[in-house]
Formats: C-alpha cells, sequence, structure tokens
C-alpha cells in the first residue's frame, strides 16, 4: 500500500507534504492578504482599455470604501449583496466589505429578480453592489443599490455615490476584531439535492483556500510566480473566480487581465495583448477557443498554462487543444463551492502527465472513496462517492441544519455526491456524479429550482428536471413535463414561461411531455432513470 493510503481507516491523504496554516484565531482574511510580501505592480487590467490598478491602488481604494461603507453604517455581520459581473472593480468591493467584518454574498448579475428575491429572503441585507441598469429592477430588495462602473473609463455623473464612496478620505480610527472563524462569504450551490442552499464560508475557509491551494502551487512552479498575468474570464461571484482572481493572486502579486464577460475573440487578443501566462477556465470555454482558427499557438505564445475545472473536460477536448497548444501545460482541478474550491489539482512533470485526472490531493486534505451499495471504503483503483476532510470545508448551509448533517458527517466528512476513484498515484479521476445538480457552461442549475417554476404555470401538473449532454455546453435542463388533460400548452410555450423567470443560463432548453414522473416509494424524483430513458429513446 502506497503511504497516501491507510487500508484500516479508509483514508487518502495528500501526498503533498503539509502547510502549517496560521493558528491566529484572531487573523482575517483581509489582512492575512495584504501582509504577504510580493514584488507585483500591475495588479488588476480592464481587457477591454488597458486601464489598470496597481497593488498600491487596490489598497487605497480598498481603504476609502471600507471608509466609505463604515459612513454609511454598514457594519460587522451584515450582508453585502455583490450583483455584478467581472470588473477590475469587483475585488475592491470584495475585500472592502470583508474589511469591516461584514458578509459577502454574490449571485449571478443576470439572476431574475424574483430568483434574487427568493435566495436572499432570510438574509437581512444591507446593501447590493449592482450594475446601473439593474439598479431599477431592485426596488423589491427595499435596500439600498449602489451602482458601480464596468471599467475604469466611466461616466462619474451616472455613479455619484459610488465615486463618493471610493474616493472617501475620513479615516476610520478603528478595525473590528475578525476571528478566522466568523463567516466571510454566504455563496449559492445546488447541494446534492432539493433547492438552491447558502454555503457559509468562514474567513478561516478562505485562508486555506488561498495557502493550499494558490500560494501552494506558485511555491511548485516559479520562484517569481508574481510575474505571472492570468486572464480572469471566470466570474469572480463564483468560488473558483472569487477564491484565485480576489483572494490567491492578489496576495502573489500576479497580474490579473480582467473580461467582464467570456468572448472568444476577446479572450484571445486579450492573452495577445497582454502577454497572459496562465488561463483558468471551465470545459464550454476551451471548446469556444478551440474553434477558433486565430487562436494559434503563436497567438497564445506567451500562455505557459491552462486550468480547466467547475465539469468534466472530455478526452476530445483535451486531445484538440494538446495538439494544437503543445507548448502549454494543461492541468484539471477539482472542487466545489462547500469546499472553497479546494480538492484535487492537476499536476504534470516530465514523467507524469494525467490529463484526464483531476490531479492530486490539496496539502492539508484527506479524502475517501465509498462505495454506494454498502458504504465500504475504497482503495485505489476503485470507484466510489468521494468524500472531503479538511480546512478548506465549509461550516454548513444556512439556517439549514438537516441540509447540513445530510453533507457532513460527525466526522467532518464532506460527502461530494461526485463519483471518481484514485489511480494507484494518487490521481483523482471524477468519473460521474450522484446528485441531482446540472452544469450549464459550468453554473450550477438546481433541477428542484426549475421544478418549483414550472409547477407554478396551472397548465402543468408535475415536472421532473434532469440533464442531456450538449457538446457546447456540457449539459442542458431538459424538463419532462405532465399537463393538464385539456391544456394545449406547447413545448415552446412551456420554455419560454420558463425563461421570463431565471436566469438566462437556467433555462430549460428542452421539453418533453410524459403521462407521469417516475418517483420512489418515498416520493424522490427518479431523475437518473428519467435521463437514462430519455438517452436511450434518442438513439
Ligand atoms: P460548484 O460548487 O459550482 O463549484 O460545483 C461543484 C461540482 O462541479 C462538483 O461537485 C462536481 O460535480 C463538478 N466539478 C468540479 N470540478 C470538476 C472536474 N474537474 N471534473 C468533473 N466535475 C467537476
Amino acid at each position: 500500500n502506497p503511504n497516501w493510503f491507510c487500508p484500516k481507516t479508509g483514508i487518502y491523504t495528500s501526498k503533498h507534504s503539509p502547510i502549517p496554516l496560521t493558528q491566529n484565531r484572531l487573523q482575517d482574511l483581509v489582512t492575512f492578504l495584504f501582509s504577504k510580501p510580493h514584488k507585483g505592480e500591475k495588479a488588476l487590467i480592464d481587457s477591454l482599455s488597458g486601464l489598470y490598478f496597481s497593488y498600491s491602488d487596490v489598497r487605497s481604494k480598498v481603504e476609502a470604501l471600507v471608509s466609505g461603507l463604515h459612513q454609511v453604517g454598514i457594519l460587522k455581520g451584515q450582508v453585502v449583496l455583490i450583483l455584478l459581473p467581472n470588473s477590475i472593480f469587483f475585488p475592491i468591493v470584495l475585500l472592502s466589505v470583508l474589511s469591516l467584518g461584514a458578509i459577502i454574498t454574490t449571485m449571478n448579475p443576470l439572476s431574475s429578480p424574483q430568483e434574487i428575491k427568493k435566495l436572499t429572503a432570510g438574509l437581512n441585507i444591507g446593501l447590493v453592489f449592482a450594475q446601473l441598469e439593474k439598479v431599477g429592477t431592485l426596488d423589491s430588495l427595499g435596500v439600498p443599490v449602489v451602482s458601480v462602473p464596468s471599467d475604469l473609463n466611466y461616466d462619474s455623473s451616472k455613479f455619484t455615490f459610488f465615486d463618493k464612496m471610493i474616493s472617501c478620505k475620513q479615516q476610520i480610527t478603528f478595525r473590528p476584531v475578525i476571528q478566522q472563524s466568523e463567516t466571510a462569504a454566504i455563496l449559492f450551490t445546488s447541494g446534492t439535492s432539493g433547492f438552491s442552499k447558502a454555503v457559509i464560508l468562514t474567513h478561516g475557509n478562505f485562508i486555506a483556500m488561498v495557502e493550499l491551494f494558490v500560494r501552494f502551487e506558485a511555491s511548485q512552479y516559479e520562484k517569481e510566480s508574481w510575474k505571472d498575468v492570468y486572464l480572469a474570464t471566470i466570474p469572480m461571484f463564483h468560488v473558483y473566480g472569487m477564491s484565485l482572481f480576489v483572494f490567491g493572486l492578489l496576495s502573489l502579486g500576479s497580474t490579473i487581465v480582467v473580461m467582464k464577460r467570456f468572448d472568444a475573440h476577446e479572450a484571445i487578443r486579450a492573452m495577445d495583448r497582454y502577454e497572459v501566462t496562465h488561463l483558468p477556465l471551465v470545459p464550454p470555454i476551451m471548446a469556444a477557443l478551440i474553434k477558433r482558427k486565430d487562436a494559434t499557438g503563436c497567438v497564445l505564445r506567451s500562455l505557459k498554462q491552462v486550468s480547466c475545472g467547475a465539469a468534466p473536460l472530455s478526452q476530445k477536448l483535451i486531445e484538440e487543444f494538446l495538439c494544437r497548444f503543445e507548448h502549454v501545460d494543461l492541468i484539471q482541478g477539482y472542487g466545489m463551492t462547500e469546499s472553497t474550491a479546494v480538492g484535487t489539482r492537476g499536476f504534470n512533470n516530465k514523467n507524469c502527465k494525467k490529463y484526464t485526472s483531476s490531479g492530486l490531493l490539496a496539502p492539508n486534505m484527506e479524502a475517501k472513496v465509498v462505495d454506494q451499495e454498502d458504504g465500504i471504503f475504497l482503495p485505489p483503483g476503485k470507484m466510489g462517492e468521494l468524500w472531503l476532510r479538511g480546512p478548506a470545508i465549509m461550516k454548513g448551509y444556512l439556517n439549514d441544519e438537516k441540509g447540513t448533517a445530510s453533507i457532513i458527517d460527525r466526522n467532518g466528512w464532506l460527502k461530494t455526491g461526485d463519483i471518481g476513484y484514485f489511480d494507484h498515484d494518487g490521481y483523482l479521476f471524477i468519473v460521474d456524479r450522484l446528485k441531482d445538480v446540472i452544469k450549464y457552461k459550468g453554473f450550477q442549475v438546481a433541477p428542484a429550482d426549475l421544478e418549483a417554476v414550472l409547477t407554478s404555470n396551472t397548465e402543468i401538473i408535475d415536472a421532473a428536471v434532469t440533464s442531456d449532454l450538449d457538446e457546447e455546453a456540457g449539459e442542458i435542463p431538459v424538463a419532462f413535463v405532465v399537463k393538464r388533460h385539456d391544456s394545449n400548452i406547447s413545448a415552446a410555450e412551456i420554455v419560454k414561461f420558463v425563461a421570463k423567470k431565471v436566469a438566462p443560463y437556467k433555462k430549460v432548453r428542452r421539453v418533453v411531455f410524459v403521462q407521469s414522473i417516475p418517483r420512489t416509494p418515498a416520493g424522490k424524483i427518479m431523475r437518473r432513470e428519467l435521463r437514462n430513458c430519455y438517452c436511450a429513446s434518442k438513439l
């Protein structure tokens, strides 16, 4: 047996040496990030205009916005909703809110007003940061909304409040005491089943993420990782983009080229113009890049590493990528919102290149592979549900003891709902998913949320949502609908009905009319069976 797997306990430990994490209970995330010495100069570049914030700008803007937030009465423990696409202001807003001990919550800015209202209902939000064009749609929240410019080239007369806050000169004399165990963020996810859930991540979780994932990886590759230039196409409102771009890289001193939203042409232009060295992405972005004839090894000559996560990457895409970009190191990473994006991370060297693997366990993390039938802990080479334990695992789901207990056991093991195995070198391979979540272009869609929307239509008696594979998006939501016997509602009308109520990425893309929805004796929708039947019927 290898020394990283114990057959007695069934525990896999990381092959990497443990990293000492700060034991100071009174360590908050922002002080921790700003305490790391580095030689970085340009911090955040706006990909379109080329305008940028230097590292000293980041510090002074955060200082000012902290005062601005304090002046408008934001207090420790209060929740601030950030409804923004990527911009060079996003990290400033996030770091400022956290500095005050307030709690950030983020959501896809494309979320519908109904979705936002539903998800934030129990949160006691004190302030919202949103795009100018969204402000009018947020009235029903009954909370002040600050509109944030999307880049540095903005008309200040339209952003007077934000301008005032971010140039606030008043020094605040106190700093709240923040413990590592206190909540930093509340992020939404689908969990393993049911409706969307609110994940509580602490300052300590993010500190662990920065140490175990970002700073650890940088230490493995380059002595001068602060010289690296990253293209930020992944949204900072998602745990992956937030942890990497806002927290991890800013502690290293790297440069982050920020794209408001992914566009293949613009991404290629930005990689060329800013000599991007690292490109973190999700599979659909890789697919879109590969389709472009102008994405050549010559244009992307500065690119050193592409890291892919959030969803499965197909063998076909991997092969196409490696064939086109021989000079680039391709790795995959695995994590989830509930683990602050920490899990495994690819690691290629001359002797070992496993592109289809999600990599090795991060330092300080442990895993188990559990047989679904009999609960036995499985050795390398055997496939089962992956469990994770370690300092990056969430505190729990907000106001949901039952939900938390169903995903984290008494010994701190997070049951990921993913099926996989470790090979004999300790590399993880994710093979399937037990849980209900659908991943459309890497974004989570909770089937239960869509089922609730569908059955709110009076012409629909019952509905179930599952996924089908899709070359461009990875997966798409498919709805199985039982309509009222006297209803003539069409599939197109149902698609339209749902589209009006949810964010565009959550739309139902196909509707299948059925006589009844298969359920277990306990009333649980048999999604897998539905999906298998549907896929078989297409053959
Ligand atoms: P999220 O909470 O949005 O980050 O989603 C986490 C889920 O995304 C995981 O539980 C997996 O189902 C999926 N996922 C993340 N990384 C990978 C990967 N490298 N390969 C396959 N699925 C992944």
